[in-house]
């Protein structure tokens, strides 16, 4: 684990640098830092209003920062219109899925592919990956279980072709086993060349899947590195912001072991 803020990757796909947003008087990031290699699963965590879904929407261009930059393979996207990311690839499954509920999922998935970029992801490749799907089609948003809608508001997000794939919190409301099933799919999903960005509070599923690791604590970086190399101390540390995270803190935690799925 590196010390925090300011990830030095030079060729990242997208590099995000010194990031500050506000909410009105609220700081809610606050130089903000990092670097996503194309190809890698890129996981922030951090608990609830840490900034992690605000770090997403900024990326997404749903949010204009105070100051830093959003850099997509090179090229400054910082002030980019949300439509002209997404055309660009840069493509968000919204926290709470946010589907048309009124909609059928076919339709949902149209609506995704309004901002298409070419690529290998089709309506035809979505009900491939979701067997489930096809069948169903037909059915409106509304009457699909949490999971399901999960699903389709992945394959809308695929349908757009998406050079990065930003997740924000897939695991919301749904049950252990229904995420597991859901975050089994992502190798499938990057073995067709795309990169992926997710935020979670769920941590052991985050570890599980990420190549690279972030906590953030209030708007500011407290933790990142490879989930390998760090200790659950670390981790724990960073996440709740106890006894000098990111800096091979470890005892006096209080030992809340089920935040590393330890229980
Ligand atoms: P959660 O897991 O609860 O979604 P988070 O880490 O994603 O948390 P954010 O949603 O980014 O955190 O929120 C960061 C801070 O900004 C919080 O204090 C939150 O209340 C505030 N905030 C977020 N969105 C807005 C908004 N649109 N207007 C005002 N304050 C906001």
């Amino acid at each position: 684990m590196s010390e925090p803020d300011g990830r030095g990757n030079p060729g990242a796909l997208l590099e995000v640098r010194d990031l500050t947003v506000h909410h009105g008087q609220l700081r809610a990031l606050d130089r903000v830092s990092l670097g996503v290699s194309a190809g890698e699963v890129y996981a922030i965590i951090g608990a609830n209003g840490a900034g992690k879904s605000t770090l997403l929407r900024t990326i997404a261009g749903l949010h204009q920062p105070t100051e830093g930059s959003i850099m997509l393979d090179g090229t400054n996207v910082t002030r980019v219109r949300p439509e002209r990311r997404a055309a660009r690839g840069i493509i968000m499954v919204p926290e709470g899925r946010r589907l048309f509920e009124s909609l059928t999922v076919e339709e949902n998935l149209r609506v995704g592919a309004t901002y298409a970029r070419k690529g290998p992801w089709t309506i035809e490749r979505v009900y491939e990956l979701f067997s489930w799907m096809r069948d169903r089609r037909g059915q409106r948003a509304a009457q699909l279980s949490g999971g399901e809608q999960q699903s389709v508001a992945i394959g809308r997000a695929l349908v757009a072709n998406p050079r990065v794939l930003l997740l924000d919190e897939l695991s919301l409301g749904l049950a252990p086993v229904v995420v597991q099933r859901i975050y089994e799919m992502l190798p499938q999903i990057l073995g067709t060349g795309l990169t992926v960005l997710l935020v979670e509070q769920d941590v052991s599923q985050a570890l599980r899947v990420a190549s690279h690791l972030q906590c953030l604590l209030e708007g500011r970086t407290t933790l990142e590195g490879k989930p390998s190399e760090a200790t659950p101390e670390q981790v724990e540390a960073a996440y709740f912001g106890l006894g000098g995270a990111g800096r091979g803190a470890s005892g006096e935690l209080g030992g809340d072991r089920a935040l590393l799925g330890e229980e």
